[in-house]
């Protein structure tokens, strides 16, 4: 069996421009695009609508559209792609082994760009208004619900940053948290208790999303002291109760962090594994933007290159 020179897992903005710099580099790259999320590859993109802040469209674009664009670009350049989620990794010598199923591919060094997923409640009307009122990221979608009453769920740093975020655009802006005490820092829990558009309902869950059919318009919640449970108005739901990076396959073979995310050297996006890269959401638990993953993506596979030319 013939070694590929780079088998990039994930596509989504990271494994979609490492595959570019790697194709251009001739390294001939074969990418397993994966499709954990909505069975499709593309990643956390195909689940967002307009993006808006990807410099370079001033007008614009749809997150599944962006993601087309990404995957042409690099196929103009000649990577082999595969729709598939690879099941399996042997980093233990070289060449490294991939499989994907029960097939086995072989590659001279790897680019993992497998990404995070937020974490869903899971409740009803959850899944069918997403992109549709029912975001998990403030930053990229708060744009769109300018003057609208939006809840937010989590008691974290992320809800209290996001819901601030929020109340650029919304008229109202209710954190909606399970306890009656935030897990979020102190100065975060002040910032946000300190801001008059930001109120707060404790002991609260969602058990359903409403909606009309087309877009959310309103939330079943609950009390969780009394069991109370009522029907709220709402614009917009935000879901900020973390994140998990795709690295259940890893876990043996590479340096996680404590929150599993991939540990790259510091200057570079070599995991601890010598001709193992990684680049994207799977290393990153502070940006999360598609700039920010194509950057890194980017700077997977530049190093990837330079690595193979050492080992000529
Ligand atoms: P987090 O700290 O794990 O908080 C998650 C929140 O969601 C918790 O309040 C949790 O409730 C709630 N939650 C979890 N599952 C839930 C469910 N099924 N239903 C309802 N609520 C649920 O996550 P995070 O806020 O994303 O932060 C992750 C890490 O990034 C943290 O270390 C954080 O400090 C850091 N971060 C820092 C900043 C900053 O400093 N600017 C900004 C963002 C994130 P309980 O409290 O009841 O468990």
């Amino acid at each position: 069996m013939d070694a590929e020179n780079v088998i990039i897992i994930g596509s989504g903005p990271a494994g979609y421009t490492a595959a570019i710099y790697a194709a251009r580099a001739d390294l001939k790259p074969f990418q397993f695009e994966g499709q954990q999320l909505g069975g499709q590859p593309g990643g956390q993109l195909m689940l967002t609508t307009e993006v808006d802040n990807f410099p370079g469209f001033p007008e614009g674009l749809m997150g599944p559209e962006m993601m087309q664009r990404f995957k042409k670009q690099a196929e103009r350049f000649g990577t082999r792609m595969e729709p598939k989620d690879v099941t399996r990794v042997d980093f233990s010598q070289r060449p490294f082994k991939v499989w994907a199923g029960e097939t086995e591919h072989q590659a001279q060094s790897v680019i993992i760009t497998t990404g995070a997923q937020a974490i869903w409640l899971g409740v009803p009307g959850e899944e069918k208004y997403q992109g549709h009122g029912v975001s998990a990221c403030a930053t990229c979608d708060g744009f769109f619900f300018r003057d609208k009453e939006v809840v937010i769920v989590g008691g974290g740093d992320s809800a209290m940053e996001e819901a601030m975020f929020l109340t650029k655009f919304a008229s109202k802006v209710t954190v909606m948290h399970r306890r009656d005490e935030l897990r979020a820092s102190k100065i975060m829990q002040k910032r946000a208790m300190d801001n008059p558009k930001i109120e707060f309902a404790w002991s609260t869950v969602v058990t359903e999303v409403l909606g009309n059919g087309e877009k959310m318009t309103g939330l079943k919640i609950k009390d969780v002291k009394t069991g109370e449970e009522r029907e709220f108005e709402a614009g917009g739901l935000f879901i900020a109760i973390g994140h998990k990076p795709n690295t259940g396959i890893f876990k043996d073979q590479l340096e996680l962090d404590e929150q599993g995310y991939i540990v790259v050297r510091p200057g570079s996006m070599m995991t601890s594994v010598e001709g193992v890269f990684a680049g994207g959401d799977v290393v990153d638990h502070t940006y999360r933007q598609a700039i920010t993953a194509a950057g890194t993506g980017c700077m997977a596979a530049l190093d990837a290159e330079r690595w193979l030319a050492e080992q000529e």
